[in-house]
């Protein structure tokens, strides 16, 4: 039976990414600092753990596994990354997840470890005209992320491949633009744009207003669960290395993805630009590598999704509600 070990089962894509293996009948060990907070995990095995902590982490890989997802990291939305306040802790706590990791897989010669970057890591000076931002892979150097969380991604990048050429391992690395779905952060700070739009829209009285950050241009493409796992596995099982983006190339301006949200709500809500961290002008992911070397592509039109979370986010706050 295939053995996969997945780092940060207790969030949200590590959680989709468990039950998406225990499909496909593989035995699963999760890991994170916390249960998932949505759902009961369907990992065989479950270990509530630091992964900062090299002794933990050598504990956790006690044996070998066909594959490693590394998903964990500190992370958020645009009010956790973009503030500044957070960066030290962002940089120190994925880079100790990531060497750690690493290390233990090399230690136990585990191979195939999939690591997930982010589009964050893309120069910022690429990413000034929301109507035509410049993702493709071949332009992340000279590098000049926008934010300290995409400057670890762009180390960690070059270490799981640096461990490739000088240790033969098979590391596979993803660049994700924005992923979104149910069970995901959907309040508190940490939560991204679709989640945040879809909560603001079920929260508001019909005939209110939402506030969305900044003039509402800047411009982003949001990929649903199931096409970013899709692309996760077909990568992490094909020969090729990447770095490569598994992202939506279909793009909308951020008030937009607001009026999508109120028109799936069927309310009538205004939208309410007003002042905060908003990243990038613009930023899409350019899929012409991965259709390459993948022979694939994800599909799915972005309104299927948001109807998805939409129908989720109202049910939790009716949960709620319900139970006060
Ligand atoms: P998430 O925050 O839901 O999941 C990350 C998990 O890592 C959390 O459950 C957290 O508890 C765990 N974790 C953090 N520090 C830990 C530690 N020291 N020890 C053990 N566990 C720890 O985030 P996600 O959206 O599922 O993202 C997964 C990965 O994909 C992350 O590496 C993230 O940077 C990357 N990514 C995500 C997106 C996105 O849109 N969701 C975009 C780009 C990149």
């Amino acid at each position: 039976m295939k053995r996969a070990l997945v780092c940060g089962a207790g969030g949200f894509i590590g959680g989709h990414l468990v039950k998406r293996l225990k499909r496909e009948g593989v035995w699963v060990r999760g890991v994170d600092l916390k249960f998932h907070e949505h759902a009961e995990t369907e990992a065989d095995d479950f270990i509530v753990g630091d992964l900062r902590d090299q002794a933990f982490v050598r504990s956790v890989i006690d044996r070998s596994f066909d594959e490693v997802y590394q998903l964990a990291a500190d992370m958020g939305g645009a009010g956790y990354v973009f503030t500044g306040e957070n960066d030290a802790a962002i940089m120190q706590n994925s880079a100790l997840i990531n060497l750690n990791v690493l290390d233990a897989c090399h230690k136990r010669n585990i191979k195939r470890v999939f690591y997930s970057s982010s589009a964050c890591m893309y120069p910022e000076h690429n990413q000034l005209d929301p109507d035509n931002p410049n993702c493709a892979e071949g332009s992340a150097y000279p590098a000049k992320p926008d934010s300290e969380y995409g400057w670890e991604k762009l180390f960690s990048e070059r270490l799981y491949l640096a461990y490739n050429r000088n240790y033969g391992m098979e590391c596979r690395v993803a660049r994700f633009h924005n992923i979104f779905g149910p069970e995901g952060t959907w309040e508190g700070g940490k939560e991204k744009a679709p989640a945040a739009m879809c909560r603001k829209v079920a929260e508001c009285p019909d005939s209110g207003s939402i506030e969305v950050w900044g003039d509402g241009l800047q411009t982003r493409s949001f990929l649903y669960i199931d096409e970013c796992l899709e692309g996760v596995l077909r990568l992490t099982r094909s020969d090729f290395e990447g770095p490569v983006n598994i992202g939506s190339d279909e793009m909308i301006a951020i008030n937009d993805l607001a009026r999508l949200a109120i028109e799936i709500s069927g309310k009538d809500i205004s939208v309410n630009n007003i002042p905060g961290p908003e990243g990038v002008r613009g930023r899409n992911s350019d899929n012409q590598l991965i259709r390459e070397k993948l022979d694939w592509t994800p599909d799915a039109p972005l309104r299927d999704g948001m109807e998805k979370v939409y129908a989720w986010i109202s049910g939790e706050l009716e949960r709620r509600q319900s139970q006060s």
